[in-house]
C-alpha cells in the first residue's frame, strides 16, 4: 500500500507515525530529515523513475509513504505516480498556493495556476500578461527574478512567498524592479510567487466569483454573451486586440501597411515564428501571420481548441496578394479582418467558409441575438432545402436564397425572428431544426431612487421581460431622463447588458402621451413619467406600462420594424475609389435600385439572392418611389448613384418625396469633382464653385446669372452637365460670360471619364477652348485669375489654383506654346468596373 502525504512544513502524527513503520519512504532530502527516516528505508527525489521502480518492487502487504510538499494533487507527485500504474491512498495537505494566497487575504478562485517546473517561465509568464491574478509555483531555474524581468514595466505586484510553513517563512509584496533589485541569495527555496494586476490589500484585487462556462447559474449576464453572437468582445465592447506574427523585414513593412489599412495598432511578434505565433495566440483575439500558410497551420494545430474561444487567424502571404482566413473565420472574426486587409492591400480575401463564398448570411454573425442549431439550419440553407422562415414583425434579414422562405414547401428547419423569449406553437414546422433570432428591438426605459444598486435594477428588468414573455437577448437599449445620466447603477447595467444608455430632457418626456403619469415624480424631476416616455421618446411602442419596484421603474417598448434606404454614392467609377463603406452597404442590400450604368459597376458585390431594379435614364421619379415603397416594404434598399449621391443626385429628391416609417442614410462618395481636380493637380486649391450647366430642373437665366457671379466673384468654377446632345449652346454660352470677366489665358481644363479607362483630358485656355472636346461624361474646370499650370516632377502639366501663401514666389503661366493639347489614358493597375455610358442624374 502506497500512501501519499502532503506536507507544508508541518510534520503530522498520522505522517510521522506512517513514515516510521513503512518499509520505503520516498520524499525529498529535506522531507525525509525532517522525519528522520533511516538511509535503508528512504530514497530520495530527483527524477521520479528510481521511486517509482522502487515502488514497483514492493513487495505484497509492503507499506511505503511518499511525502509531497504541499498538496499532492496540485501540479503534485500523485498524477505521475497513477500514470506509472500505481495505486495510491492520498492524505492531502495544504498547497503552497493556498498559504501564499492567505498570508496576504485574497481568495483565489479567480486565479489561474501555473507551474514553471513543468511548462517553463514562458508559459507562466505568457498567463501572467493575461491575467490579474496568477500563482506560479517557480523553480530555482525558472524563478521570481526571471519572471519580473520579462514582466517589468507592467505594473504588475509580485508575491514572493519563502519557505511557507517552515521556520523562517517570509512573504513580500514587491514590484517588478525590487524583485530584479534582489540578489540570488535573497531569494529563500522552496518559494511560490503570485503575480497580481492589484496591490493585494487594494480592494480590486480582492476579484470576483468565477462564472464558469455553460453554468446555468452563471447569472443574468448572459444576454451579454448571448448579444454579440460570441464575437470576441462580447460583454466589455472592448476593440479586438489584433496580433501580427512575422520574421522578415519585407513582412514587417506590410505589417506597418496592414497597420494602417486597419487604423488601429497592432501588436508586433517579431521574434522566431513558433514563439510569436504561441504568443499571439495567448494574448490576441485576432492573428495576422505573415508565415506561409502550411507553416502557420502546422504551428497552431496543437494550440486549437474550440471556435469561440481560439483567436481567428488570418495568413497574408509574403507578397501581399492574399489574406487567407485559416480558422476562427465567423466566430473569430477572421472572414472580415480578411476582407478589411484585402480591401486596405488591394489584395484577395481568400475566404472559404460555404455562407461566405455561396453569399448566404451567417445566421450567427448578423449582431442579433441567436440560439438553436446554427449548423444544421444553415446546412439546410446550403442544400437548398426548404427553411420555414417565421417572422414575428417584419423586420429585415440580409439577403437569403429562395429556399428560405415564410412559405418554403416541405422544410427541413426553420429559422424564427422574434423578440419573445418563446417560439410559440406552430403547427407545421414546431419539431423542426430551428434557430431563433433575436433582433434588436427592445428598449427598456428606467427610472430609479439615487443610488441604487445595479443588481435591483436588473433584477425588475429581468423580471418586467420575463412577465411579459420577452426576450432579453433583443434589448436594443436602455432610456431614462437626462437627469439620471450619471446614475451609476444604470450606466453599469446597461454596460453589463452591452446596450447603450440614453436619455432625454425632462421637457421632451413630458409632453409624452404616456398612460400612467404621475404628479409626484413630475414636482421631483421635471416629467410625470420617465420610464414610459422615454420609451415612447425613443421612438418605440410603448408594450409594457410601467412596472415599480420599491426603488424603481421599468417600462418596455418595441422599436417598429422599419426598412433602410441607403442613397449610395459609388464614386466616379474606379474600383478603388468605391469607399468601403458603400461596398458593405450594396454587399448587405437585399434590394438595388438605380441607373442601369451604376448598377452594373457594383454588380459583383449585390449578393445573388437580392432583388435588382436597374433602371434606363429619364426615369428618376420612378426609380426614387421605387427605392422608397421598397424600404417601406421592409427591405434593406441600396439606392446607388455616380459620385456622390446628393451632388446633382438622388439623395435630395429621396428625402423630398417624403420617407416616413424607413430609416434614410446617405452615404458619401467620390463626386466627379473630386476625382477630376486630383487627375488635373490641385485646380480647387482656393475657392471654388460648382455650376450644372443643365437646364431641365433649372431655368437657363438662372444658370447663366449664377455663372455670371461666379465669374465676378474670381471662382474657380466646375462644370457638372456641360454638355449632351441635345443643349449644345450652353457651354459655349456660359464660357462667353465668364470670357467677360477673366483674360483670354484662363486656364481649362476638362476631363472625359475620369477613373474610367476612357479617361481623357483636355488642357486649354479660354481662347482656344474646343466644345467637341466634350460631352454629358464630362467635366469641365475653368481657372480663376491666379489659377496656372505648372510643370511637375514627371514632366507633366498640372493645373494649380495657388492658396496665396506669402513665402510662395509667384509662378508664371508656361508660355501658350507649352500648353499642349494632352489626352491620357489611366495605368492598367487600376481596378475598374464597367462605367456608366451616360450620367446624368
Ligand atoms: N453625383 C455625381 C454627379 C451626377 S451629374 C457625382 O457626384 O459625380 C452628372 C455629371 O457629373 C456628368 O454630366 C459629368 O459632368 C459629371 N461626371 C460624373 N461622373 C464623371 C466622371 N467619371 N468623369 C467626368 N465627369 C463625371
Amino acid at each position: 500500500m502506497i500512501r501519499v502525504h502532503g506536507y507544508l512544513g508541518q510534520v503530522t502524527e498520522r505522517l510521522h507515525q506512517d513514515a516510521a513503520s513503512a518499509d520505503l519512504v520516498v520524499g525529498g532530502r529535506r522531507h525525509l530529515d525532517a522525519l528522520g527516516v533511516p538511509e535503508d528505508r528512504r530514497v530520495v527525489l530527483g527524477p521520479l523513475s528510481p521511486a517509482v521502480e522502487a515502488l514497483r518492487e514492493l513487495p505484497p502487504g509492503g507499506r511505503a509513504v511518499v511525502v509531497a510538499s504541499g498538496d499532492p494533487l496540485l501540479f503534485g507527485v500523485v498524477r505521475s505516480l497513477r500514470k506509472a500504474g500505481l495505486e495510491v491512498e492520498v492524505v492531502p495537505a495544504i498547497s503552497s498556493f493556498q498559504a501564499a494566497f492567505a498570508a496576504v487575504g485574497l481568495p483565489w478562485d479567480d486565479a489561474q495556476l501555473v507551474s514553471a517546473h513543468a511548462g517553463g517561465i514562458d508559459a507562466a509568464v505568457r498567463v501572467c500578461r493575461t491575467h490579474p491574478k496568477v500563482g506560479v509555483l517557480t523553480s530555482p531555474r525558472a524563478g521570481v527574478r526571471d519572471l519580473a524581468s520579462a514582466l517589468g514595466g507592467s505594473g504588475k505586484h509580485f508575491v514572493v512567498a519563502e519557505r511557507l510553513g517552515e521556520p523562517g517563512q517570509r512573504v513580500r509584496v514587491l514590484t517588478a524592479d525590487e524583485v530584479l533589485a534582489l540578489g540570488e541569495d535573497d531569494i529563500a527555496e522552496p518559494n511560490v510567487v503570485l503575480v497580481l494586476d492589484h496591490d493585494p490589500a487594494s480592494p480590486e484585487a480582492i476579484g470576483t466569483t468565477p462564472q464558469l462556462q455553460g453554468d446555468p447559474n452563471a447569472g443574468s449576464a448572459t444576454s451579454a454573451t448571448v448579444d454579440s453572437a460570441g464575437t470576441e468582445t462580447a460583454g466589455d465592447g472592448g476593440e479586438p486586440v489584433i496580433g501580427q506574427v512575422y520574421n522578415s523585414n519585407r513582412s514587417r513593412t506590410r505589417a506597418d501597411e496592414i497597420e494602417s489599412a486597419l487604423g488601429v495598432t497592432t501588436r508586433r511578434y517579431d521574434m522566431p515564428a513558433s514563439r510569436g505565433l504561441v504568443a499571439a495566440w495567448q494574448e490576441c483575439d485576432l492573428i495576422v501571420s505573415h508565415l506561409a500558410l502550411g507553416a502557420t497551420t502546422r504551428l497552431i494545430a496543437p494550440l486549437l481548441a474550440d471556435k469561440h474561444t481560439d483567436p481567428g487567424v488570418v495568413v497574408v502571404d509574403e507578397a501581399g496578394r492574399f489574406a487567407i482566413p485559416l480558422v476562427g473565420g465567423h466566430v473569430g472574426g477572421a472572414n472580415d479582418l480578411a476582407r478589411r486587409i484585402g480591401e486596405g492591400l488591394g489584395a484577395t480575401a481568400v475566404v472559404s467558409t460555404a455562407t461566405d463564398s455561396l453569399g448566404i448570411p451567417a445566421l450567427d454573425q448578423l449582431g442579433w441575438g441567436f440560439e438553436g442549431d446554427v449548423a444544421h439550419v444553415t446546412g439546410a440553407i446550403i442544400d437548398g432545402r426548404g427553411v420555414r422562415l417565421v417572422k414575428r414583425h417584419p423586420w429585415t434579414l440580409p439577403p437569403l436564397p429562395p429556399n428560405v422562405s415564410p412559405d418554403a414547401a416541405t422544410p427541413v428547419a426553420r429559422i424564427v425572428v422574434t423578440d419573445e423569449a418563446t417560439v410559440g406553437d406552430d403547427p407545421v414546422s414546431g419539431d423542426l431544426p430551428t434557430v431563433v433570432l433575436h433582433p434588436r428591438s427592445l428598449v427598456v426605459g428606467m427610472g430609479c431612487n439615487k443610488g441604487t444598486e445595479t443588481d435591483e435594477l436588473q433584477a425588475l428588468l429581468d423580471e418586467t421581460l420575463a412577465e411579459a414573455g420577452l426576450s432579453p437577448a433583443s434589448l436594443a437599449a436602455i432610456v431614462s431622463v437626462d437627469l439620471k445620466a450619471s446614475e451609476l447603477g444604470l450606466v453599469k447595467l446597461a454596460h453589463r447588458l452591452g446596450v447603450p444608455f440614453l436619455t432625454y430632457p425632462a421637457s421632451e418626456l413630458d409632453a409624452q402621451p404616456v398612460p400612467n403619469p404621475s404628479e409626484i415624480v413630475r414636482a421631483e424631476v421635471g416629467t410625470g413619467s420617465v420610464s414610459e416616455a422615454s420609451v415612447l421618446a425613443h421612438g418605440a411602442q410603448l408594450v409594457v406600462g410601467k412596472r415599480k419596484s420599491p426603488v424603481a421603474t421599468c417600462a418596455v417598448g418595441r422599436i417598429p420594424a422599419r426598412g433602410r434606404l441607403h442613397v449610395v454614392g459609388l464614386g466616379p467609377g474606379a474600383r478603388d475609389l468605391l469607399t468601403p463603406r458603400a461596398a458593405r452597404v450594396v454587399r448587405n442590400a437585399n434590394h438595388v435600385v438605380g441607373y442601369a450604368p451604376y448598377v452594373r459597376q457594383v454588380r459583383d458585390l449585390v449578393s445573388p439572392y437580392a432583388e435588382v431594379l436597374a433602371t434606363k435614364m429619364g426615369t428618376e421619379e420612378t426609380r426614387v418611389a421605387a427605392a422608397i415603397e421598397s424600404a417601406r416594404s421592409g427591405n434593406d434598399v441600396a439606392f446607388v448613384c455616380g459620385g456622390d449621391p446628393s451632388i446633382y443626385a438622388m439623395a435630395s429628391p429621396t428625402l423630398e418625396m417624403g420617407t416616413d416609417g424607413i430609416d434614410v442614410d446617405i452615404v458619401p462618395g467620390v463626386t466627379a469633382e473630386l476625382a477630376v481636380s486630383a487627375i488635373l493637380g490641385a485646380p480647387l486649391g482656393h475657392d471654388h464653385a460648382t455650376i450644372s450647366l443643365s437646364d431641365l430642373h433649372t431655368d437657363w437665366d438662372v444658370i447663366c446669372e449664377r455663372v455670371r457671379a461666379a465669374a465676378q466673384g474670381d471662382l474657380v468654377i466646375t462644370l457638372y452637365n456641360p454638355r449632351s446632345r441635345t443643349r449644345r449652346h450652353h457651354l459655349p454660352d456660359a464660357l462667353a460670360i465668364i470670357a467677360s470677366h477673366r483674360g483670354p489665358g484662363t486656364p481649362v481644363a476638362v476631363v472625359a471619364q475620369a477613373e474610367r479607362r476612357q479617361q481623357a483630358v483636355h488642357l486649354s485656355t479660354l481662347a482656344d477652348f474646343q466644345p467637341e472636346w466634350v460631352d454629358m461624361n464630362s467635366l469641365v474646370v475653368v481657372g480663376s485669375s491666379t489659377t496656372r499650370f505648372v510643370t511637375s516632377g514627371s514632366g507633366d502639366l498640372r493645373m494649380v489654383t495657388p492658396r496665396d501663401y506669402h513665402w510662395m514666389a509667384a509662378t508664371q503661366n508656361p508660355p501658350e506654346e507649352q500648353i499642349p493639347e494632352r489626352t491620357s489614358r489611366l495605368d492598367d493597375h487600376t481596378a475598374r468596373a464597367d462605367e456608366p455610358s451616360g450620367a446624368k442624374e
